[in-house]
């Protein structure tokens, strides 16, 4: 098996950054499809609604859910327009539906973050749903998106939870890709890790465990400042390429497995990945130190340690038990870890993890 990583074509980021969307739209040609949500779509440029741009960009607001039902409107709206570059701006569902939509439309997509709750910008990878909410299945485009644009102010002006779901999300990063290293089992891209995968993985853990605390208190002041601006770029850009080129492992499958249970279900993706980095230290058998550094590191930016802050009750074994099967289910990245897992080991490992933020 080859070695392989991918990359979104450009990222930019800082204050600002959004002015330059008319500019990267252009470099791909005159007519574009903006989808966003009404929330995200005031954070446009202002000469968006002005004759000119207005008469070549078409920005239509995004249904509300990433669904086939949603894919097909839009399909319909790029045929009739002619459009020859799809921009997605707001949070995962807009982003999902408009790389999915380009790709199918074989168009560039330039994605515009405006909330940096997860890691999934910059990869080539989206999931559709079916109307009423429910996770239907994963879609692999042919490429990344050609442009990642986000903008630091927008970001430090959204609710400061997303940031901190974000945080968890990228807190998995380094253990999965490191288990994924140490038993050669596929990434994302369907390839083994290359040492960028690896070590940017690495880099986004050191980066978290040096900023998050201080990127969390500008972001409630509104403040972009140095450490917000690491986070972001640990959030999207180095958790985005550390996940996708260096692969998943037990976090995310506890994370998929925690979706059983639907008192989980208002917690962000985030939030139940960061109590799955728990779970899986316990799983694998991490050093003690190690353990320490991350439960105080959850701890101090405000991510769960504990069930009962996923809404979940320790004595509930039935629902337990259903997170474990669903976790450690054929095919799951869990068995990407350096031991035979069963649905057992998962169960007392989330019993463990959860009693441990106690002592
Ligand atoms: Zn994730």
């Amino acid at each position: 098996m080859n070695n392989i990583a991918c990359f979104p074509g450009k990222y930019i980021q800082g204050r600002g950054a959004v002015n330059q969307l008319e500019n990267m739209i252009n470099r791909f040609g005159s007519k574009a499809l903006v989808i966003t949500s009404p929330s995200a779509a005031k954070h446009l440029p202002a000469n968006f609604s002005q004759s000119g741009l207005s008469s070549r960009v078409h920005v239509e607001i995004f249904g509300g859910e990433c669904c086939e039902k949603e894919l097909g409107r839009i399909a319909g709206i790029i045929k009739s327009d002619k459009s020859e570059i799809v921009v997605a701006m707001g949070g995962g569902k807009v982003i999902d539906t408009g790389k999915i939509a380009a790709d199918r439309a074989d168009l560039p997509v330039i994605v515009v973050p405006t909330i940096a709750s997860t890691d999934a910008p910059c990869s080539g990878c989206a999931v559709t749903y079916t109307p009423d909410g429910v996770f239907e299945k994963v879609h692999y485009q042919r490429l990344n998106p050609s442009v990642v644009l986000v903008d630091s102010e927008i970001i430090a002006h959204a609710p400061v939870r997303f940031l901190v779901a974000g945080i968890g999300d990228a807190l998995a990063t380094w253990f999965e890709a490191r288990s994924c290293a140490s038993t050669s089992s596929t990434n994302e891209c369907g390839g083994l890790s290359t040492l960028a995968g690896k070590n940017l993985a690495r880099l986004c853990y050191s980066i978290l465990l040096e900023n998050a605390l201080q990127a969390k208190k500008d972001c409630t002041a509104g403040v972009v400042s140095q450490a917000l601006e690491n986070i972001i770029e640990a959030n999207i850009l180095l958790s985005g390429i550390g996940f996708e080129s260096g692969g998943l492992a037990s976090a995310h499958s506890i994370h998929n497995g925690l979706t059983a249970l639907p008192e989980t279900h208002s917690y962000y993706h985030g939030e139940k990945v960061a109590f799955g980095v728990l779970a899986g230290l316990y799983l694998t058998g991490a050093p003690k130190e190690e353990i320490d550094q991350v439960y105080a590191f959850c701890k101090s930016v405000g991510l769960p340690t504990r069930l009962s802050d996923l809404g979940i009750s320790r004595t509930n074994h039935d629902g337990l038990m259903q997170v474990a099967i669903k976790a450690s289910e054929k095919g799951s990245p869990i068995h990407h870890e350096n031991k035979i897992i069963t649905a057992k080991m998962v169960c007392e490992a989330l019993l463990n993890a959860d009693a441990a933020a106690s002592i």
